[in-house]
């Protein structure tokens, strides 16, 4: 039970299992139940999310951070890396871990006040296999302790689709996965994409849509799987991947 009325979590297991074929234990609904609690009150000093009505949160934090990894819900025994890059008030990456507490998740952001929150967040909690980063996907993306090393990369709402990728898939190893969410998405999107993975040694794999189960609104899910390694000059310096996005021609 909440602490804060107000700030009570709905359930909705049904909603869950007919959506993602999956529900949350007793235990991770208590701790998503402590992550909107300790999210609002952190967001009292740092804007971390404008979403903290709880049925709002329940969408398009909770809702939208997990079914962009539901082929995987359902395998809770893999033991992953896994690193969410431009993580904000730490979305995608503290749902999944606290869904998948055998992955390591890494929580990467540049603002060093969003870590410093996610530092206090990932021990309030606890969520002792999350490991919030303070740097830029450019500079970490040529650290030899985090290129090549993750199994899975998540990012949502961090610019362009094919600076998403150049920030990506230099992380991932040869055969794993980055999963990028989308809100719209178009056919001179997808293009653009195509011509950037080729340039980074990946492919599109998977392109789901959904509807979300609230508010009716059309999300889009990549799944790109890196089958090479990726050649040194990516990622490029910092502001580059934004400002020239690969794959416009
Ligand atoms: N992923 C979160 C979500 O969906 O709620 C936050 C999205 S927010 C719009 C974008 C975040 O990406 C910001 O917190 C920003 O600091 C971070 N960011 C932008 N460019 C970055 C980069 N090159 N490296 C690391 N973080 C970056």
């Amino acid at each position: 039970m909440s602490d804060s009325p107000n700030l009570l979590l709905p359930e909705w297991t049904d909603l869950w299992q007919q959506t993602l074929n999956w529900s949350p234990t007793p235990t991770q609904q208590a701790q998503f139940q402590a992550l909107l609690i300790q999210l609002c009150e952190l967001n009292k000093s740092v804007n971390l999310t404008r979403i903290t009505d709880p049925e709002d949160f329940w969408e398009k934090h909770l809702w939208d951070s997990l079914w962009g990894i539901q082929p995987w819900l359902n395998h809770p025994s893999e033991d992953l890396r896994a690193i969410d890059i431009g993580t904000g008030g730490g979305f995608p990456g503290c749902p999944v871990a606290i869904v998948q507490p055998q992955w390591q998740v890494t929580l990467l952001d540049s603002t060093r006040k969003k870590v410093a929150c996610l530092e206090a967040l990932c021990q309030g909690l606890p969520l002792s296999n999350a490991y919030p980063v303070c740097d830029r996907a450019e500079e970490l993306g040529k650290n030899p302790r985090y290129r090549g090393k993750f199994d899975v990369a998540l990012i949502r709402a961090v610019g362009p689709v094919s600076s998403c990728a150049e920030y990506a898939i230099p992380f991932l190893k040869v055969g794993g996965t980055a999963v990028v969410y989308r809100g719209q998405w178009s056919i001179e999107e997808e293009q653009i994409l195509q011509r950037a993975l080729t340039q980074l040694g990946s492919e599109l794999t998977d392109l789901r849509a959904i509807t979300t189960p609230l508010t009716q609104s059309q999300r889009h899910c990549l799944h790109l799987k890196k089958v090479q390694s990726t050649p040194s000059k990516f990622p490029r310096k910092v502001g580059l991947p934004t400002q020239q996005p690969l794959g416009i021609e």
